[in-house]
């Protein structure tokens, strides 16, 4: 008998969401990461949960409605990793008509007859704070409700879900080979240690990888020459605040293209995006300066506070195999494959697609595997993550109930910890009663605790772990703090490593 009636290359959004969903519906499920869940391109994404204005003009109406029906989905499953939020777009009268914008904003609102969240109004931007930090001057713009979402985070409590469910997940864990038979025989170098794994059934969700996984790997014939898919790299940059209000501002660039700009981790603006296509590894992806210089230049057409490519704090880049613009396919769904035959166990290969339907597409993977296994019904879409058990319109009660239980929390902090643990938060804070209680701090907000709990409930193994992925303290973090943490990491790893649970 096989080990594992799944096994997942990869621990990106579509390789742990697929690892949920099959170990809620009872497979025994193995998933193998090389680096750190999210590493790849699901830390790079633009962070919304949508239904994705844009996809009217291309009149994907269909679409368009289940990724606002998806939007509601998320925030009742994740209350404390996604968060409503009212976005602006100025109107300007060299791009699309205002009259254009309008009509597609009602039928937004009527796409998501069923949501919970305010419609689109119009805004006169000259008594309005949206026209506060606005350059040009901007007689109108609307402003409707969308959502963004802590990407990674939403990686890691997948994956945290998916082990309370009981899958196996190995972080540091690469996957070197596959030899398909009746079932999947996997060699895998986990941290060092070559390890042997075999499984009725493989997903190949290793993203910009999945051509060179399936090629040296998997050894089968190479989907790298198929015309319909290509790689394509995304990037973002960061830039210190631009704007007071909680607005996501969306600009449409003189070259049409719709260019975002949202508050980013309190005290920060995040400006995006660009993408084109990508060649070479994608364990390094990097952005260009012409990409960054494009994005500041986008924004100073808008805002008021002008930046410079010295004013980039950090520039946020991923790949992933895409499918191409001419394909039929919409971008946002991403790929399934699935072959199978005699002798020949289940193989599928995930990959791509947006974060908003990502659920819904690992729901369909795994609902291939039916034939193959007895398995329980879809259930994904009803049960929260890790923490996320209260209604999203409590979010701000969470976080003063938070601030009552522990009163040494300021109010920043205690968003930023209820937006990363929910309701988990009492594990880590448990009793204390002052910040001291709470270990050794490293920079202005990151405790022992905190730590404790990443490595030993997350997966975290190293700073970058939890300065960039768990959270994004690495904006804010001085370099003594960063020297500290890397040390009482590594002197904690044995204790304090998940796998030694
Ligand atoms: C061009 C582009 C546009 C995008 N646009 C959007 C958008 O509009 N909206 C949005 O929400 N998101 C967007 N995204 C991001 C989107 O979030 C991701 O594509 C999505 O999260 C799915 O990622 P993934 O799981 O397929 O891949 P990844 O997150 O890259 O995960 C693949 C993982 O496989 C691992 N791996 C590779 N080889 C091996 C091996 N041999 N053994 C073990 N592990 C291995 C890698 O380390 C990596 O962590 C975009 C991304 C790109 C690149």
């Amino acid at each position: 008998m096989a080990d594992y009636d799944l096994a997942i290359i990869g621990g990106g959004l579509n390789g742990v969401s697929i690892a949920r969903d099959a170990a809620g519906r009872g497979l025994r499920v193995i998933l193998l990461e090389q680096g750190d869940l999210g590493a790849g391109a699901s830390s790079a994404s633009p962070r919304l949960v949508h239904g994705d204005l844009a996809g009217l003009e291309r009149r994907h109406f269909l679409r368009v409605r289940a990724a606002l029906a998806e939007r509601d989905v998320w925030l009742r499953i994740a209350p404390h990793l996604v968060r409503p939020m009212r976005f602006a777009i100025p109107a300007h009268a060299d791009e699309r008509p205002a009259w254009q914008l309008r009509s597609w904003l009602l039928l937004y609102d009527r796409l998501a007859a069923r949501g919970h969240l305010p419609g689109s109004t119009t805004v006169d931007v000259t008594h309005h704070r949206i026209g506060n930090p606005l350059r040009r001057p901007f007689g109108t713009a609307f402003e409707y409700s969308d959502c963004v979402v802590d990407d990674s985070r939403l990686v890691v409590l997948t994956a945290v879900d998916a082990a309370a469910r009981g899958a196996a997940i190995r972080t540091g864990a690469r996957c070197t080979r596959a030899e398909r038979s009746e079932t999947w025989r996997l060699v895998t170098v986990d941290r060092g240690h070559r390890q042997v794994v075999t499984a009725r059934a493989l997903v190949n969700a290793t993203g910009a990888w999945t051509a060179s996984v399936a090629e040296t790997v998997l050894r089968q014939p190479s989907p790298q020459d198929d015309a319909r898919f290509g790689t394509e790299q995304i990037s973002q940059i960061v830039v210190r605040r631009l704007f007071d209000t909680d607005h996501v501002y969306v600009f449409q660039n003189i070259d049409r293209r719709l260019i975002f700009a949202s508050p980013y981790e309190r005290d920060f603006t995040l400006i995006g995006t660009v993408r084109h296509a990508f060649r070479g590894d994608p364990a390094i992806v990097a952005m260009g300066a012409g990409d960054v210089a494009y994005l500041c230049d986008a924004a100073n057409r808008y805002f008021r506070e002008r930046i410079e490519l010295v004013d980039v704090v950090r520039t946020v880049s991923g790949a992933n195999r895409t499918m191409n613009p001419a394909s039929r396919r919409s971008a946002r769904d991403g790929a399934i494959g699935f072959d199978y035959g005699r002798r020949k166990a289940p193989l599928l290969t995930v990959f791509g697609g947006d974060v908003t339907t990502s659920r819904l597409r690992a729901e369909a993977a795994v609902s291939k595997l039916t034939p193959f296994y007895p398995m329980s019904a879809r259930w994904t879409a009803r049960t929260p993550l890790p923490g996320g058990e209260f209604a999203w319109s409590r979010f701000e009660n969470e976080v003063d109930e938070a601030r009552a239980r522990w009163r040494f929390l300021g109010e920043d902090q205690a968003r930023r910890l209820v937006s990363a643990y929910g309701l988990n938060l009492k594990a880590i804070l448990v009793d204390a009663k002052e910040r001291g209680d709470l270990g050794p701090a490293f920079g202005p907000e990151l405790t022992g605790a905190e730590v404790r709990y990443l490595m030993r409930n997350e997966w975290a193994r190293f700073p970058d772990d939890v300065l960039w992925r768990r959270s994004k303290l690495g904006l804010t973090m001085p370099a003594a703090g960063r020297k500290a943490l890397a040390a009482f990491m590594a002197a904690a790893t044995p204790e304090l490593s998940c796998d030694a649970r």
